[in-house]
């Protein structure tokens, strides 16, 4: 974290999508660590707003601002955390990443093209990013314990269970599970085919051959069940986000330790089980 440990000062933290109900969880937050600074506050609803009197005392004197390069350019930043939509957060990766700011990108459903683009910025500059599908340091555990368990239970679907604002199905979380599923269990007896299916995709959908299945009402916040079968035996493992402040942790360890890893990070599990 060379870069900013030799200076001695906070971190100076940009949020982009700062409107949203992440954004404003990460300004209460990064506002809330005394290693930590707010610097700017990018959400292209809301523009001209007073940040204060869109999330309250707490936070930092900022105006709320719609483009996000042309605020980079002008403050200085080190961090640049995006929870704004899927179709907007590479780009504002990359333009955080060509000023030498690090990205943390927690908005979920970015494509493939999306991370290859910004692995290649992250050489081409010389800047850190971390895209992190799930910042809940239980959710995590739950994508590792699951890994561990698919080595010996190979038959495995997947629940998500998400707010009905959510703009991807299925969630980020679930395709890194099945993609750390796939990697641990080798060879698997698949599951009988379903001889008569009366409504289309009730099986769900399959990402790497994990059958992912996503649920989406009113009332959920982030929930996962890994459903594992074996003969004469099941195992489930849950984890549920109950509030945003569920996040909250992974987002400062994501904002704090960035700056220590090279190129493109995917998901916090480098970080928390860097000793293991
Ligand atoms: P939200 O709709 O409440 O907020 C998104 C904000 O981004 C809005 O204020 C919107 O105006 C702003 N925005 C959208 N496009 C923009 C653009 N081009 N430029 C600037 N601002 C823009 O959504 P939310 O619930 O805060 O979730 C945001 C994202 O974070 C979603 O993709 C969600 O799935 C993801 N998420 C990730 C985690 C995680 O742990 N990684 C946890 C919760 C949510």
């Amino acid at each position: 974290m060379l870069k900013l440990r030799e200076k001695g000062k906070p971190i100076r933290v940009a949020v982009s999508g700062v409107a949203g109900r992440m954004g404003r969880a990460v300004a209460q937050s990064v506002s809330a660590e005394s290693d930590m600074e707010l610097v700017l506050a990018v959400d292209r609803s809301q523009a001209g707003t007073p940040l204060r009197e869109l999330i309250g005392p707490e936070v930092a004197d900022l105006g709320v601002e719609d483009k996000l390069g042309l605020g980079l350019d002008r403050v200085e930043a080190d961090v640049m955390v995006d929870f704004t939509h899927p179709g907007a957060a590479a780009e504002h990766a990359m333009s955080a990443l060509k000023r030498h700011v690090a990205a943390v990108v927690g908005t979920s459903g970015l494509s493939d093209q999306d991370h290859r683009d910004i692995a290649a910025a992250c050489r081409e500059f010389g800047t850190p990013a971390m895209i992190v599908p799930n910042f809940a340091v239980g959710a995590v555990l739950l994508m590792r314990v699951a890994g561990m368990a698919a080595k010996w239970m190979p038959n495995v679907e997947l629940v998500e269970m998400h707010h009905d604002g959510k703009a991807d199905a299925p969630s980020g979380t679930s395709m890194l599970t099945a993609e750390l599923i796939a990697d641990a269990r080798g060879k698997i007896d698949p599951t009988k085919p379903t001889a008569v299916v009366k409504v289309p995709d009730v099986r769900g959908g399959e990402h790497l051959g994990v059958r992912i299945h996503s649920v989406r009402l009113p009332g959920l916040l982030a929930h996962q069940v890994v459903l594992l079968g074996g003969k004469g035996e099941t195992l489930s493992i849950r984890h549920d986000s109950l509030d945003r402040s569920s996040f909250m942790e992974g987002v400062k360890i994501a904002i704090r330790e960035v700056w220590n890893l090279s190129g493109l990070t995917v998901g916090l599990e480098t970080i928390l089980f860097a000793a293991d």
